[in-house]
């Protein structure tokens, strides 16, 4: 029999550090966020073959005290928390005293430090079974720094686990990314086998931060986000959300801090995809930097090591929160914001001389509606082959009621006011909407604005008074199956809250008798097949309700009108007037943009004019 007995010191250590250290970004994230805890506001990282041979942190932080040097590299060793009650409100990112032991048990770990008010510096390592810590005096600046060497040198299963150089160096330079996106405050400078890969200055002004997130982001995803400030009962949301046509095939340019800590949390996640579900192209997934602040003691940062995930007192108000903040910002990107947004740019384009010529054309094109770069070119051309052959079945479609021709150009305008989108000169293929606005050119297409505001009215429609039915002149007789003819008789409230009124004709068989008012003039029977099968493919339960959005967005695409159609000047008028008024108009219902605006600026640029 076997007898207990007192783990090693070294041994112990090793098996807490199988939670915490699983690679050399974890060291790395660890020795940053204890930088940032100790105040530093500049901060070097150097890194040797991905930092499994050298992770060096230096940081100007308050340092340590000679006399607790011994301590820090001691397991359950920490100057951040005192009691129970102190976790409550923890403000630091660390907080459980294992992040050094850990590392050291497994590395060859160097801690120099000095204080404020010490002579001279100290350094500690920790040697053998016992981790006996050995201290001598060197030379240092006020701060620390951590030296790791060799990691997992003494746990060869664990080395075996190391990816290549890049691959690490790659996961590592995310956690800097991550931790420099959330302390603009704090300098970062970061190399790889002695090269500078990064080196960001503290931000203190929203040019300076954002200047921060496209070095880290890219110029692109500022070019195509919104920022966004909103506070409300204790608690702020502040950041940037890439349009909906920013869209990624990954989520990999998704950041969420809560309290200035980074956080992978499904609560978070899920009102996120929720509040982009009806702009977001199906499989697409949004772009985000965004901070969450709240009081931290209605918020348990202490469910998991990593400190990935977070606990909310109240997770229903922070999601509902979350929600209406995000969808009500990405509803309000409509032309006139866009565009006034637009002009700012470009006035404090011409405020900024020093602003180079290529990045200011990039800025200026700074929420439009749409950026051709970041489309999805790909399915938008598949979708534009879809429109010919597709029977015009609406002539007579209800368009907007339309401004009249004699205002259709900004000269006849005179003195009034030039709305946000212009007004139609013509129409390009039967596709686009071209139009003449302040700024210049206006291109729209045609059938995805149209479905927007369609599909924007038909929900607040039916968020009223259930959608608007007109009677058919002669109702249509559809066969349809068996399961289909059921659906009719099972969700009869449901369909007629959408609009429609269907009769069983017989088993396989149905009446067509009423149809929303704006879809009267498009195919009814294809409609009537969309619709239902839309219904049968959610259930026949409770959660059709869940995805009304959905079917009236097949709803809307068959209201709309289709290529090919000629608009007289006045409809075309009719519709910017719609999208001005319409949420969300700066994308069709599938994410796609709508619209497009080029100034005479670029204009004159791709003529070589005025230069
Ligand atoms: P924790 O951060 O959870 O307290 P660590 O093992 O990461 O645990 O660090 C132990 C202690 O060492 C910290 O509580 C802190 O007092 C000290 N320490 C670590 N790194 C630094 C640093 N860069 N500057 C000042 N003190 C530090
Ligand atoms: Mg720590």
């Amino acid at each position: 029999m076997s007898r207990i007995h007192l783990l090693p010191n070294r041994l112990a250590n090793q098996i807490a550090a199988g939670e915490v250290v699983e690679r050399p970004s974890s060291v790395v994230k660890e020795l940053l966020e204890n930088s940032l805890d100790a105040g530093a506001t500049q901060i070097d990282i150097q890194v040797e073959s991905g930092g499994a041979r050298l992770i060096r942190v230096r940081d100007n932080g308050e340092g340590i005290h000679p006399d607790d040097m011994p301590l820090a590299v001691n397991r359950h060793a920490t100057s951040k928390i005192q009691s129970i009650e102190d976790l409550e409100q923890v403000g630091t990112l660390g907080f459980r005293g294992e992040a050094l032991a850990s590392i050291a048990s497994v590395a060859r770990l160097v801690l120099s430090a000095r204080t404020a008010d010490q002579a001279e510096g100290w350094k500690v390592e920790s040697e053998g079974k016992d981790m006996a810590p050995r201290m001598t005096p060197t030379a240092h600046p006020v701060g620390c720094s951590v030296e790791v060497r060799d990691l997992f040198f003494n746990t060869p299963a664990r080395r075996k686990f190391l990816r290549t150089e890049k691959t690490e160096f790659r996961h590592l330079e995310e956690v800097v990314k991550r931790l420099a996106l959330s302390r603009f405050d704090v300098s970062f400078s970061i190399q790889h086998n002695q090269r500078v890969i990064h080196s960001l200055r503290a931000a203190a002004s929203q040019l300076e931060r954002e200047r921060r997130v496209m070095t880290i982001c890219g110029s692109a995803f500022m070019e195509n986000a919104v920022s966004i400030d909103v506070s409300s009962a204790g608690l702020r949301l502040h950041g940037w959300v890439g349009l909906p046509t920013f869209s990624r095939s990954q989520a990999d340019l998704q950041y969420f801090f809560v309290n200035g800590r980074v956080v992978r949390d499904k609560l978070v996640s899920h009102a996120v995809r929720q509040a982009y579900r009806d702009v977001l192209y199906h499989g697409r997934h949004p772009t985000y930097i965004l901070y969450l602040e709240l009081d931290p003691s209605i918020v348990d940062v202490n469910v998991h090591p990593t400190k990935h995930e977070v606990r909310f007192r109240d997770g229903r108000t922070v999601h509902d929160f979350l929600f209406s903040t995000l969808h009500r910002a990405l509803a309000e990107v409509k032309p006139a914001e866009a565009l006034s947004e637009y002009a700012a740019v470009g006035a404090q384009q011409s405020a900024q001389p020093s602003v180079d010529f290529g990045q200011a054309q990039t800025a200026m094109r700074l929420r439009t509606g749409a950026h051709a770069g970041s489309a999805l070119p790909v399915y938008i051309s598949e979708h534009t082959a879809q429109y010919f052959g597709v029977e015009d079945a609406l002539a007579g479609v209800a368009m907007p009621a339309a401004a009249t021709g004699a205002t259709s150009n900004l000269d006849a305008a005179g003195e009034q006011e030039v709305p946000p989108l212009g007004f139609a000169l013509a129409q390009l293929q039967g596709i686009y909407i071209l139009a003449q606005n302040a700024t210049g050119l206006v291109v729209v297409d045609m059938h995805a604005a149209h479905e927007r505001v369609t599909y924007e009215k038909m929900k607040q429609s039916y968020a009223e008074q259930g959608v608007q039915s007109q009677p058919l002149l002669v109702p249509i007789n559809i066969a349809v199956s068996e399961r289909e003819a059921n659906l009719v008789e099972d969700q009869a409230e449901l369909i007629s809250q959408l609009g429609f009124s269907l009769q069983r004709a017989g088993p396989e068989s149905i009446l067509v008798r009423q149809v929303p008012v704006l879809l009267s003039t498009s195919n009814v029977e294809q409609l009537v097949r969309d619709v239902l099968s839309d219904v049968l493919e959610h259930g026949r339960s409770e959660r059709v309700r869940e995805v009304t959005n959905e079917i009236l967005s097949t709803m809307a695409c068959h209201g709309s009108v289709r290529a090919n159609r000629q608009l007289t000047i006045a409809e075309m008028n009719g519709l910017l007037r719609e999208m001005e008024h319409t949420e969300r108009s700066g994308q069709c219902n599938h994410g796609r943009p709508t619209w497009t605006q080029m100034s005479l600026a670029e204009l004159d640029k791709l003529f070589l004019r005025g230069r």
